[in-house]
């Protein structure tokens, strides 16, 4: 009786260690590389020709994942269908945001681009592939298709970095910028108000600007924007409940996607910025060509290091966060 259990237990321990063998990840590697071949599954295929032993057939099919280089290619066609896709539905998506029917996400190329961290074009397979990567860090289906449940992820995305709070600043809190850096120099005083903190990063994210030559501001010998320079400076800053209401008024079928109620622009941090086109005007023709600006296209890669962030329907507004509080974490208080 003692002998069969001792036999059964050497015959166990024999087949545990032949399957911990066969599973070891390391297995075939050398074999499997020597023959490899550039088709996509060659290592697959000569498993099942070969047939050799159990252990073998195992090590191989753990084996069948191709080397790097293959392994991007085979990625990138395995996106060629998604990219089609989003070619089309980069023109005709049908969703909605504020009240309003949307078609296409072509407005947000640039947006989608720096979510993505991807320079690739919106029909390329490479932008499929970093979409998909994207997708499934944002736990959806990584199927590289921009659809409407994965724009809707990125909107939310976008909305939530914004600021939350819709305190007024104290008084002492605002500066009154000079009618040079206004889009209309003409602006009163009190429509050129903007919170310290958010003015000084203005001024800091400006002089990036002016400094970047591919942009070719015009600037005067100090370095300031030159008074015929419109791109970048001001065209709406602080404004005060009373003023928001009479905007409003002058705009009664503005709808959601009009003019708030409870703006970001009371906080003194939202600066409207001319990116060119019509300043403020949410019609896609006038912010498909502001998309296209030089301007635009530096803020989307560069607003963020001065604690800047965009509101993505309005390609001129940006509001500042704060330097220390990137990535949209914080929580300050609730719109009500
Ligand atoms: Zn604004």
């Amino acid at each position: 009786m003692k002998n069969k259990v001792l036999i059964l237990f050497l015959v166990a321990l024999a087949l545990s260690a032949v399957a911990a063998f066969a599973a070891l990840p390391g297995r075939g590697q050398s074999q499997a590389g020597a023959k490899q071949s550039p088709s996509a599954a060659p290592d697959a295929q000569q498993a099942v020709s070969q047939p050799q032993a159990g252990v073998k057939l195992t090590a191989a099919i753990h084996e069948s994942r191709p080397a790097n280089a293959s392994a991007a290619s085979a990625d990138l066609s395995a996106f060629a269908a998604a990219a089609s896709k989003n070619l089309s539905l980069k023109e005709e998506l049908a969703w909605a945001f504020g009240g309003k029917q949307q078609r296409g996400w072509y407005l947000y190329t640039s947006l989608i681009g720096g979510l993505l961290d991807t320079t690739d074009e919106a029909g390329s397979a490479g932008f499929a592939a970093a979409l998909s990567r994207w997708q499934k860090g944002a736990g959806l289906a990584p199927t590289g298709v921009l659809d409407d449940e994965t724009l809707y992820r990125m909107v939310s995305t976008w909305q939530g970095a914004r600021i939350k709070s819709r305190a007024y600043p104290q008084p002492s809190e605002l500066v009154t910028a000079p009618p040079a850096e206004f889009w209309d120099p003409s602006r009163p005083d009190e429509l050129r108000q903007v919170r310290r903190d958010a003015y000084d990063a203005y001024k800091r994210m400006l002089a990036a600007a002016v400094a970047d030559p591919s942009l070719k501001l015009a600037v005067t010998r100090t370095g300031e924007l030159a008074p015929e320079e419109k791109f970048l400076k001001i065209v709406s800053s602080f404004r005060s409940r009373e003023y928001q209401e009479q905007l409003r008024q002058r705009q009664p079928n503005a709808g959601r996607a009009g003019l708030a109620v409870n703006s970001p622009h009371f906080t003194g941090c939202a600066l409207d910025l001319y990116v060119g086109g019509d300043p403020v005007d949410t019609k896609d023709a006038n912010r498909a060509l502001q998309v296209q600006t030089p301007a635009y296209q530096w803020l989307v890669r560069n607003a963020g290091k001065f604690g800047f962030r965009p509101y993505y329907y309005e390609p001129w507004h940006w509001e500042y966060v704060g330097a220390s509080k990137a990535g949209g974490v914080e929580h300050v208080g609730v719109m009500k």
